[in-house]
């Protein structure tokens, strides 16, 4: 049946006469039964990647586009009257990620599945994801964010599972999502969860009862963890998931065939961060419950499992006192002593322990031991692991580390977000760019073509003016889409050095007030939710929204620059923003962004990066060379030794340099200080000048003089579009394809 018959059978009536909702609810229902098609069997050994976030964003046009259906099915609705971007925006944004860790997932399942690898997600189904921000008196609020409805992506399915804590055993319940491939095969998302949780006991905000765990388990990814409960909380999911996880592996593998002693041969495990660590032991356990002898099941174990290191923030590497897993998982803790006392018996060095001697238990060490891979994701964070973060592993296990350099899917990042990009790919270079990323190479030949050039600004300036509407209607701002579009979009911290950026503006606005405007008008965009715990994030958030409300309302300053704060920043979001940005703004602290895939993003759309050779800029760096691309700051050597000698002193900064004090201090300027709140302002200001761990005052004077210089180069739109094209066409690398490949070649095996 063609799909406009399969549509009406569902719809009982014609397209013209539904309502957009009722085409998408229609539209969901036959996607969703063509990616069920679409699955295909296992022939034996199948990928796990297990992961506490999935950031997969809205499904349906990502289906249609990876089914191959998405051009014909826009020209059947239009012929209907109806308009696909409409219906799009029907659809809710799953809410089962926080940041860049939950979207690599999220990319990497979509490559898995196109890459035709049998590979699953394993997660959980947060009913109220991270939460959803909202700005009030210029301050975040952090509410929450309900995306399941009625219909969704989500199917039910009879798989429930046991799931026994210390003092409480539940049944839990496994949802799917079909994770279509392009041109290719279908795999699952399993997302688990628990039929008694119960969304009316969130109160205030965010705010539940930490100690209902039957009513509370899957509410919120990432629940606050200032207090015990909070933390405790944070366990239950943990163990939930991975206990979940590991029956449904050990049965799988069981009925392809596995006698569980050769259980590596049926599955390997990729562990997303230290939050599914717990499988590790979970599924020794598993194993000595079905009659496997201890050393063979931890065996067993370690060659199934690999693990994924994604920052070196000391701060981020878990570690759970022990006397919380005895609460909550007690069934766990002579497993994770005999892991423990196996180390000990063979290096002598407490840095590589499992239960430190203050009876804590690390994480990352279990993995690193009883797996038989680590991997960071960008050259540099990987070199880093193995110098100083995690060198005495890396002396021990020289031979488990490797480096898998983060990727993103293009059918989402390019095809989808950009379509008028993608059309002119098309034209210039064919559509084998679609399956094999490195033909994006073939624009080179493009450089020199006024034609061409013409035809990319004008695609630029298009997405410009769409994001302008965007913004208007959401927002009720009004932006000028003749300036220069200057964007910073990721999660909230400061060693991404979003602060940096503002004080930047500060120091813009200063400029113009004192009569010296610049040539093109600036926009400056921030998006950015701020962990609900997180004070100083907070704080960034306020000083945006304060120099936002000041700016903007400013007739002598609002025609050369203004300053956007996105509301609650989110894949949907990310998708308009990203295709009408000239500056990415990748500033982070050299040393502390493991690898950014926005970076990556940007590139891919023909942005150019204003950055710090830190994560993947290094690489993006080294692909689009020194003409095409803007880097400054302090290297990640200068970095890493500042805090070894404890000499980085911001307030000498600030003393020495005029700049740097005129801007820090407007933070607490009258100005501001009508807008926003003493408090924040004066905390944030205290900070910088004080303590400022990821050292924005050291790299503040080189980051103005390379954003002069990049915002000097946009006025040249011909020098300019070209080294758009360069980017574009050097953005193959960053395929989460190639990222798959490899992980398949060098870890996976399957
Ligand atoms: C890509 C992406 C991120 C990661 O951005 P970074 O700049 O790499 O930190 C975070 N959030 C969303 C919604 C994204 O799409």
């Amino acid at each position: 049946m063609k799909i406009q018959e399969l549509l009406e059978t569902k719809l009982g009536k014609t397209i013209k006469e539904a309502s957009n909702a009722e085409v998408y609810y229609a539209l969901l229902h036959v996607v969703q039964n063509m990616a069920k098609d679409k699955e295909v069997p296992v022939k034996k050994k199948k990928i796990y990647y297990i992961s506490a976030e999935f950031l997969i964003g809205k499904l349906l046009s990502n289906n249609m586009i990876n089914l191959g259906i998405y051009d014909d099915v826009k020209k059947m609705l239009a012929e209907n009257g109806k308009d696909i971007c409409e219906i799009e925006e029907i659809e809710p944004e799953p809410s089962l990620g926080n940041g860049g860790l939950g979207r690599l997932a999220a990319c990497f399942l979509d490559s898995i599945a196109t890459l035709g690898l049998s590979g699953d997600g394993v997660g959980l189904n947060y009913h109220l994801g991270l939460f959803k921000q909202e700005f009030k008196d210029e301050l975040q609020n952090a509410v929450p964010n309900p995306w399941i409805e009625k219909e969704s992506w989500l199917t039910k399915t009879e798989m429930s599972y046991p799931v026994t804590f210390g003092n409480l055993t539940v049944n839990s319940r496994m949802y799917d999502i079909e994770v279509t491939g392009y041109n290719n095969q279908s795999n699952k998302l399993h997302l688990f969860d628990l039929e008694s949780v119960d969304d009316s006991i969130v109160k205030e905000g965010i705010d539940f009862d930490k100690e209902e765990i039957e009513k509370n388990l899957t509410l919120f990814l990432y629940p606050d963890d200032s207090d015990d409960a909070g933390r405790l909380l944070r366990i239950y999911q943990q163990y939930f998931m991975v206990s979940n996880g590991a029956q449904l592996i050990l049965d799988e593998c069981v009925a392809r065939g596995s006698n569980l002693h050769d259980l590596y041969e049926y599955a390997v495990i990729q562990i997303n961060d230290t939050h599914p660590t717990m499988v590790i032991p979970e599924l020794i356990r598993l194993l000595v419950a079905r009659g496997i002898q201890m050393d063979e099941a931890i065996e067993i174990v370690t060659k199934t499992c690999a693990y994924t290191n994604h920052t070196i923030l000391a701060e981020a590497l878990e570690k759970w006192p022990m006397e919380y897993l005895k609460k909550v998982v007690p069934q766990l803790v002579p497993i994770i002593e005999i892991l423990d006392d196996k180390v000990r018996r063979k290096f002598d060095d407490e840095s590589v322990v499992i239960i430190d001697k203050n009876d804590v238990v690390h994480m990352a060490h279990i993995d690193i031991h009883y797996g038989f891979s680590v991997n960071g994701v960008a050259s540099l964070h990987t070199e880093i692991l193995k110098d100083t973060e995690l060198n005495a592993f890396y002396k021990i296990y020289p031979e488990k580390f490797n480096n898998k350099t983060n990727g993103i899917t293009f059918r989402r990042w390019l095809i989808h977000c950009n379509p008028e990009l993608t059309a002119l790919l098309d034209e210039l270079i064919g559509t084998g760019y679609r399956e094999n990323a490195e033909e994006l190479e073939k624009l080179l030949a493009y450089k020199d073509d006024d034609a061409v050039i013409e035809k990319l600004l004008s695609v630029k300036g298009d997405n410009k003016k769409a994001l302008c509407d965007y913004l208007k209607q959401t927002q009720n701002v009004e932006l000028n889409p003749e300036s220069i579009f200057d964007i910073q979009i990721k999660r909230l911290h400061e060693y991404k050095r979003q602060q940096m950026n503002a004080l930047y503006v500060i120091h813009k606005y200063k400029e113009i007030k004192a009569g010296k405007k610049p040539s093109t008008p600036i926009t400056v965009i921030f998006g950015a939710k701020a962990a609900p715990a997180y004070v100083i994030a907070k704080d960034i958030i306020h000083l945006i929204l304060c120099l936002q409300e000041l700016i903007n309302n400013d007739p002598e300053v609002s025609p050369y620059l203004k300053v956007v704060m996105i509301e609650n920043y989110n894949v949907t979001k990310a998708e308009k923003l990203i295709p009408a940005c000239d500056i990415s703004e990748q500033i982070s602290l050299a040393s502390k962004e493991a690898s950014g895939t926005g970076n990556m993003k940007f590139m891919l759309n023909g942005a150019l990066t204003l950055g710090t050779e830190d994560g993947a800029n290094v690489e993006i760096h080294e692909l689009v060379g020194d003409d095409n691309i803007f880097v400054f700051g302090a290297s990640s050597e200068e970095v890493i030794k500042h805090y070894e000698n404890a000499d980085y002193v911001s307030r000498d900064f600030y003393e020495k340099d005029e700049t740097i004090k005129e801007a820090v201090d407007f933070i607490t300027s009258k100005e501001l200080l009508a807008i926003g709140h003493e408090e924040n302002l004066t905390r944030l200001q205290n900070e910088l000048l004080n303590k400022d761990w990821f050292m924005t005052l050291l790299d503040f004077k080189a980051y103005t003089k390379k954003k002069e210089e990049a915002l000097k180069a946009y006025e040249d739109r011909k020098a300019w579009a070209k080294k758009m094209i360069v980017n574009i066409a050097k953005a193959g690398y960053f395929s989460s394809d190639r990222t798959i490949a490899e992980y398949n070649n060098d870890i996976w095996h399957a």
